[in-house]
């Protein structure tokens, strides 16, 4: 018998994107279960878990109702890491209805289904990214944590278009994680690399999910 497409979701809700260039945008939420990663500074741990199994019909029907209340141009897939999963069908459902879809990722995953916007976030120790990414991305964004050197950062720009900016936020808007980062900036502006950018979780800051 065939089986509707499904997913393992964690939890799907309505609030700003906190995060890199689409900062302050309204934005619907999809957190994806499971990560093949396990980073120390990890701020969504609870995704690690197993998460409750949906067909795709039913995360769109979930969508849809929080869309009439929050009518968000945009939908973002986060998790954990949403490329583990074959969201290929979601994304093409949700682009369907008319919603711009976001995808935020680890990049360990190739970047199969066509989103309309790639946020790739290498993490240590590796930092590791698939090398498709390199034409796929819209920004990078890199978590300023005590792992984070400047032969990262620069290691990171050189691998990814000028224009396609790189963020450096800062890990939980911790003050000696800023610190560190206006420290990067410093050294990457003395060593001519460009687009790089401080940034900061805004969601935080205005205590939303
Ligand atoms: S890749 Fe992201 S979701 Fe996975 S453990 Fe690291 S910070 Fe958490």
């Amino acid at each position: 018998m065939h089986r509707p497409p499904s997913l393992k979701t964690i939890e799907i809700f309505a609030s700003v994107q906190g995060e890199g260039l689409r900062q302050g945008e309204p934005t619907i939420f999809v957190r994806l279960a499971g990560c093949n990663l396990r980073c120390s500074f990890c701020d969504t741990k609870y995704a690690w878990e197993r998460g409750r199994v949906q067909t795709v019909a039913e995360v769109i029907q979930q969508v849809r109702s929080l869309w009439r209340g929050f009518p968000a141009r945009w939908i973002c897939l986060t998790g954990g890491e949403p490329l583990r999963q074959s969201i290929a069908p979601l994304i093409r459902e949700l682009q369907k209805h008319g919603l711009a879809v976001q995808v935020e990722t680890n990049g360990t995953f190739a970047p199969r289904p066509a989103a309309d916007w790639y946020t790739v976030s290498p993490k240590p120790p590796a930092y590791a990214f698939h090398a498709s990414f390199r034409k796929k991305a819209k920004e990078v964004k890199l978590v300023v944590s005590r792992a984070l050197t400047t032969d990262v950062v620069r290691g990171v720009r050189r691998s990814f278009p000028a224009t396609v900016p790189v963020l450096l936020q800062p890990q939980s808007n911790a003050r000696w994680s800023m610190a560190k980062a206006m420290k990067l900036l410093e050294e990457a502006v003395r060593l001519g690399l460009i687009n790089i950018r401080v940034s900061v979780q805004l969601h935080k800051i205005y205590q939303v999910k």
